[in-house]
This record gives structure tokens, C-alpha cells and sequence, in this order.
């Protein structure tokens, strides 16, 4: 029988898809990592199940104990399912600005949810700093015991591509990979991946997407932690080299803005297919613009981070497009022309 002991068992492994149109506009064959295909709908079920996974190894979660975090959202998710999975419960410090889909799901799945407004993270109020001051008090209160999972500076994240996600690649494209783009939120994967596909194929190229609002791109590109812009995507864009992040090996920098990054999510949907959120077509613009600086004929690989219907209020809305002065796509408007 080819059976799962739990849902924790279903975590990776993912399925690389071919990207048409940018594989056509480009002549190179550019494939995504459904990552969207975990159980949680995001690439970060990897990272949650590594760090409770070293937090176990190491002693410090006990059957009951609390799971504390900061995050966006998806890293929330994660924790929660594996933490109802494991016998865990979880505490999720979120910014109140992500979207209201991610915090439903959070509750859903059991979560503490603490929605915090959304300041720098040089603010003691910020959603990071906060999650590791509540855990530090619920690790003395707690019975079970309280653990921070840390994700940005853990880099039991990190490890989880290093050992699963980039040799998955590797496999899946029989060594073939000649280029991998990912975008940053902790850095996890782009480190991780990007590490571990450089062992494995010394030649291979790792580019960093990074929408308009993040620092990261300015910090490869010149040398100097910059921001400027914004852009609608969650879950992605950083304003310090997190431990994570830390010896990425960076080849080549994007600065992808939204106007880019959000008709590629339109088109994969409408004639391919594929329903992705934000972060998504920002690596799928970072995939194209390597691909066009390789030329024809490569591999190219990205990650599809997580599911569209995640943001359905936001980048799937027209009255929220308009509202940031965003190009609204005709068919989310458009009556469907099937005579019934
Ligand atoms: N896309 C989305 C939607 C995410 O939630 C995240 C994680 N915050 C990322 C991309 C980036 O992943 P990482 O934390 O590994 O940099």
C-alpha cells in the first residue's frame, strides 16, 4: 500500500511544472516547484516542519508544549497544522495588514492569532520582536513549555531546502538545473536552495527576485541596504541579511516591480491553469529575466510559493486593484461567454 503515517509525511517532494508561455517567450524550458501543493498551500510547511522538528531533537518542545511565531502568515499556517498534527498549539504574531484569507486559515487551524500593526522592524512593536518576547513569557508559564520557531534567524528553515528542496530539484530536472531565481521573505529558500544546488552542480546560477519595498535586491545589486517603492505581493521582502539568509550565493539580482510580477499570476490562471499568489509571479518575472540574460536553451527553476485563492481579497479583487492604482485583468470582470 502507498499510504502516509500523517499529513506531516506529505510535506514536500513537490511536483516541478513547466511554465508554457514563459518557457515559449524565452526559449529556455522554465519550470515551477508547486509548492502551493503542501498541505498548508505554501512553501513554508518545509521550514515549519524543520523547526519543530530541531526544536524536538533538541528538547525544548514537549507533548502540549506552545509554538510562538511571527510571520505573514504562512509559516503561521504551517506550524499550526503540523503543531495539530504533532500535538502542539501555536501562538501567531501577524501584521494586520496580510490578508484576511491567511488569518482565517490561521484560525481555523486552531492558531492564538495576534493581529499587531504593521511597523519596521527596528520598532520594539514589531511583529517579529514581539513573538520572541511572548515567548520567552510563555516558556515560564507554560507547563509544556513555549518555543519561539524564529524563522528569519533559525536556520533549522534553511536547512529544511538544503535537504529537501534543492535535491528534489536536482532529481526532477536530472541535473539539468542551470538556474534558480527565488524571491526573500526569511531567505530560507533562496539560501538553502541556492546553497545546496551549487554542491550539486558548481555552474549553476542563483538569481534573487525581489519586488520594489524590499532591501535585498540593492543590497546584491550595490552594496547598500535600500528600499524604495512597494508592492502588494506578502510574505516576501526584507530589510536586513537575516541568519537565513546569510552566504546566499547570489549570481544575479532582479528588481521586480508589481506591474510585472501580477499579469504573469493573471495569464498562468486564464491559459494555464495555474492559481498562484504574488510572491509567485515575482519569481516566475525573476525566471524570465534570467532566462533572457542566459539565452535560449537552459533550465531554469523558480517556486511557486503559494496558492492564489490566499489572496482572492487582494490581487483577485478589481476594487483593491484600483484602489493601489493597479492594472485590473479584463477577464475578472468579464461575464463568462458560455451561452447556458
Ligand atoms: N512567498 C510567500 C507567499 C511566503 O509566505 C514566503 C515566506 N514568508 C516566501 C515567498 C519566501 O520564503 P522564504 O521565507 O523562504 O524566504
Amino acid at each position: 500500500m502507498k499510504v502516509n503515517p500523517s499529513v506531516v509525511d506529505t510535506i514536500g517532494n513537490t511536483p516541478l511544472i513547466r511554465l508554457r508561455q514563459a518557457s515559449e517567450l524565452t526559449g529556455c524550458e522554465i519550470y515551477g516547484k508547486a509548492e502551493f501543493m503542501n498541505p498548508g498551500q505554501s512553501v513554508k510547511d518545509r521550514a515549519a516542519l524543520f523547526i519543530i522538528r530541531d526544536a524536538e531533537e533538541r528538547g525544548l518542545l514537549r507533548p502540549g508544549g506552545v509554538i510562538v511565531e511571527g510571520t505573514a502568515g504562512n509559516t503561521g499556517i504551517g506550524l499550526a497544522l503540523v503543531g495539530n498534527a504533532l500535538g502542539y498549539r501555536s501562538v501567531i504574531v501577524i501584521p494586520e495588514t496580510q490578508s484576511q484569507e491567511k488569518k482565517d486559515m490561521l484560525r481555523l487551524a486552531g492558531a492564538h492569532l495576534i493581529e499587531v500593526p504593521a511597523v519596521p522592524y527596528k520598532d520594539p512593536n514589531n511583529y517579529v520582536k514581539l513573538s520572541g518576547r511572548l515567548a520567552e513569557q510563555l516558556a515560564k508559564s507554560e507547563p509544556q513549555g513555549a518555543i519561539w520557531a524564529n524563522q528569519f534567524d533559525n536556520t533549522a528553515n534553511r536547512r529544511a531546502h538544503i535537504e529537501t528542496t534543492a535535491p528534489e530539484i536536482f532529481e526532477q530536472t536530472d541535473g539539468r538545473v542551470d538556474g534558480f531565481v527565488s524571491a526573500v521573505g526569511t531567505g530560507g529558500t533562496l539560501a538553502g536552495t541556492g546553497m545546496k544546488l551549487k554542491e550539486l552542480k558548481p555552474d549553476v546560477k542563483i538569481g534573487l527576485a525581489d519586488p520594489l519595498g524590499s532591501a535585498i535586491y540593492n543590497h546584491y545589486a550595490h552594496g547598500e541596504l535600500k528600499a524604495e517603492g512597494s508592492s502588494i505581493t506578502e510574505g516576501i521582502g526584507q530589510g536586513r541579511i537575516t541568519a537565513n539568509l546569510e552566504g546566499a550565493p547570489v549570481d544575479m539580482a532582479f528588481q521586480i516591480p508589481d506591474e510585472e510580477a501580477l499579469p504573469i499570476c493573471y495569464d498562468l490562471l486564464e491559459h494555464e491553469g495555474l492559481c498562484l499568489g504574488g510572491s509567485s509571479g515575482i519569481n516566475i518575472a525573476g525566471a524570465i529575466r534570467m532566462a533572457k540574460e542566459l539565452g535560449p536553451g537552459h533550465t531554469i527553476v523558480t517556486v511557486l510559493c503559494d496558492y492564489g485563492t490566499r489572496y482572492q481579497s487582494k490581487m483577485f479583487n478589481p476594487a483593491f486593484l484600483r484602489e493601489k492604482g493597479l492594472p485590473v485583468p479584463g477577464w475578472l470582470e468579464r461575464k463568462i461567454d458560455i451561452p447556458v
